[in-house]
């Protein structure tokens, strides 16, 4: 909790010139970056020092003939310190996980404990690329510069290099599989990121498309905070159908599948083709 509120103060003296979207990564304007740090090193001066190591709340998997109905919630464009925050309170009151792919250029003062958060919880802290661009229209090595500035990014909050990768717009080409070495996620999603899309139609289409084995694409980027009230239907009424929400490494652990890194974009565990 303390380090919520923490987060929320920083992304407040930050200003909402942090906030992104699905479209966009925002945070370069060098002014309000600079103004912000300051604030924040001072905020920062009682936390652990950063050496500090993660410990995940979940080191180990079940056997999967112990598993039930599984599903793996995703959320894409965070961390935001305030709508990524929520999200996290209602899967830890709820005792469930899920998974985060991050934007690499959203990762900033006000945004690595959100990150930390997540790891410490035991989800699963993913790549969604540095600056959400078409990745189709890049050459491999500005493909690999994207991938290991969030890999690096991540590594440095988490100790862990994310596993998995969504693909911005879920724009995909052969260069893009060539060059990054992760399995591809995508996902059963509603357009959440859309503002138009409320938080009663959230739940109502992830509870319609829910199913074992299972990988939901949201959203918690940009101040998605409809989301992050459909979350608080969504988590108890799945945990009621007897779903075991998982991340996306234990999906696949629950299903015994070891994902491809070539050729397929998962939205279940048991897919074997690209779509
Ligand atoms: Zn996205």
């Amino acid at each position: 909790m303390r380090r919520y509120v923490k987060a929320a103060f920083a992304a407040f003296l930050g200003g909402l010139m942090f906030m992104t979207g699905c479209g966009s990564t925002g945070g370069n304007d060098v002014s309000e970056k600079t103004s912000g740090e300051s604030a924040v090193t001072s905020a920062k001066t009682d936390t652990a020092p950063p050496e500090t190591s993660v410990t995940p709340a979940v080191t180990s998997f079940k056997s999967p003939e112990e598993y039930g109905k599984v599903i793996a919630l995703t959320f894409d464009d965070g961390p935001d310190a305030v709508s990524t925050n929520m999200i996290l309170d209602v899967f830890e009151e709820n005792n469930a996980r899920a998974s985060f792919f991050l934007i690499g250029d959203n990762i900033d003062y006000s945004t690595e404990e959100t990150v930390k958060r997540e790891a410490e919880l035991g989800f699963e802290v993913n790549s969604h690329s540095r600056t959400h661009s078409y990745m189709d229209k890049m050459t491999a090595e500005e493909i690999k510069a994207e991938m290991d500035y969030t890999d690096e990014k991540i590594k440095a909050l988490t100790g862990v290099t994310p596993r998995f990768f969504r693909p911005p717009y879920i724009a995909v080409n052969d260069t893009m599989f060539e060059a990054i070495d992760k399995p591809f996620i995508n996902g059963l999603g509603c357009n959440d990121w859309d503002k138009s899309v409320s938080a009663e139609t959230i739940a109502e289409k992830v509870l319609a498309q829910a199913e074992d084995g299972a990988i939901i694409l949201l959203h918690d980027g940009g101040s998605n905070f409809r989301t992050a009230e459909a979350i608080k239907t969504i988590v108890p009424e799945l945990q009621k159908q007897g779903y075991e929400l998982v991340t996306v490494s234990e999906l696949f652990h629950a299903k015994g599948i070891e994902p491809q890194e070539d050729g397929i974009l998962y939205s279940r565990a048991e897919q074997t083709s690209m779509y």
